[in-house]
């Protein structure tokens, strides 16, 4: 029996990582859940699975939540602070899966606590991948990726030494924009924007993925989870998502992991790793998919790619620096404050303006995290005014 903890767990992943051990109660038994805001479905499915805690971020919503759990004998707890303390309770096996930087010290306390960690939040990586790797090998923590790529090269890899690995293949959808125009972009919704034509996502990475700031994200979260260099990580446009990623060998062998396009097959590889547990996805259909297509990435149209690249390459707080300024623009896109262009402009001018030593500690990752917010926040209002 695997005990649990799920960081996030009413979000997109946290669901689908709880369907799947709602379907396997014998084999997992769930310590705590963790959201920020929704009650309701927290507190619902903290019941559903029998947790021992349930947290929820914003302290306001605390009463609301003793109220919903009141005689079930799961204890409640609620604020930034419990939500940290909720990710070091022991387990066997954390889901990351809260969006954006407030997953960063939670992360940081799983990751220190040991055991497994599978790792959804791709952010903590973006922003303070040095200092969370370092964590993790003090610590002895398996870090298994979620996303949906790294989950692909995690499972490609072999175990021959990293100098047999000639390149790292991160396939991208895409995303819904892929074949408008810069002209056609400018006035897109984010309705129009957060309807992913392959995954259905949370609204931040689904913005992600329209930007394609996601893949350039990804590259980041890759480099740190593997042991190669920036210029061995490429990106590929592959429409289908069907094929999740490759590793390419010093022998010309190429390895994929194909899949249909739902989280719950990575979610459950890291579920069963080192084993492999049985899910209810739909099966891979090559015959009636026909055909899978490819295509170079079109840095022009998607200028969030490039920004994501350069700030790898620079390393240091460029890549914090990117991510907050990310998060504050796509937030400032879906409550229509900004327009779709904007948010790789954004991104670009605050990276433009703040280039600070690189930071050495979480502490100091956050501080260049917050500047990089109140200069985006500033920008936020120029566009608005
Ligand atoms: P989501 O918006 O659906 O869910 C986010 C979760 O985080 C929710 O449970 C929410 O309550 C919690 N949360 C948000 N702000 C918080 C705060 N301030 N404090 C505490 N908890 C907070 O997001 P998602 O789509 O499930 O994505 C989660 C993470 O996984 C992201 O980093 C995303 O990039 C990554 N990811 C998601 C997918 C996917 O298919 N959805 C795929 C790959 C990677
Ligand atoms: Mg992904």
């Amino acid at each position: 029996m695997k005990r649990i903890t799920i960081l996030g767990a009413t979000g997109s992943v946290g669901s689908s990582t709880l369907d799947l051990i709602e379907r396997a109660p014998d084999q997992f038994s769930v310590e705590a859940l963790t959201a920020h805001r929704d009650v309701a479905k927290l507190a619902a499915a903290a019941i559903r699975v029998g947790a021992a805690v349930a947290v929820i971020g914003d302290e306001s919503c605390l009463p609301a939540l003793r109220e919903a759990l009141s005689g079930t004998g799961i204890t409640a707890t609620g604020g930034a602070q419990a939500v940290i303390d909720a990710a070091a309770l022991p387990v066997d096996w954390t889901m990351a899966a809260i969006v954006g930087t407030a997953g960063l010290r939670p992360v940081m306390a799983a990751l220190e606590r040991g055991g497994a960690v599978a790792l959804a939040n791709k952010e903590a990586l973006v922003s303070a991948g040095e200092v969370m790797m370092a964590a993790a090998g003090r610590a002895g923590t398996t870090l298994v990726p979620v996303d949906s790529e790294h989950n692909a090269i995690f499972q490609c890899l072999d175990d021959c030494p990293p100098e047999r690995i000639r390149r790292i293949i991160l396939t991208a959808s895409g995303g819904p924009f892929r074949e408008r125009s810069l002209a056609e972009m400018r006035g897109i919704t984010p309705a129009q924007a957060v309807a992913h034509p392959n995954w259905s996502m949370g609204a931040k990475i689904s913005v992600d993925s329209a930007t394609m700031m996601n893949k350039g994200l990804e590259l980041i979260e890759a480099f740190h989870l593997f042991p190669v260099a920036a210029d061995q990580l490429d990106v590929l446009v592959h429409r289908q998502s069907v094929i999740h990623s490759m590793v390419e060998y010093v022998d010309g062998s190429t390895l994929a992991q194909l899949g249909s396009p739902d989280m719950r097959i990575p979610i459950a590889h890291a579920l069963a790793w080192p084993d492999r547990m049985a899910t209810p996805c739909e099966r891979l259909d090559l015959a009636r998919i026909g055909r899978l297509d490819f295509e170079a990435p079109d840095m022009v149209r998607f200028p969030a790619l490039a920004l994501a690249r350069a700030a790898l390459s620079a390393g240091g707080g460029r890549p914090a620096i990117l991510n907050a300024a990310n998060e504050v623009a796509v937030e400032a896109f879906l409550t229509q404050r900004i327009g779709f262009l904007e948010i790789a402009a954004i991104v670009g001018d605050v990276l433009d303006r703040y280039d600070p030593p690189g930071p050495q500690t979480l502490d100091a990752v956050l501080a260049v995290d917050a500047e990089a917010r109140a200069l985006a926040r500033q920008r936020v209002k120029d566009c608005a005014a």
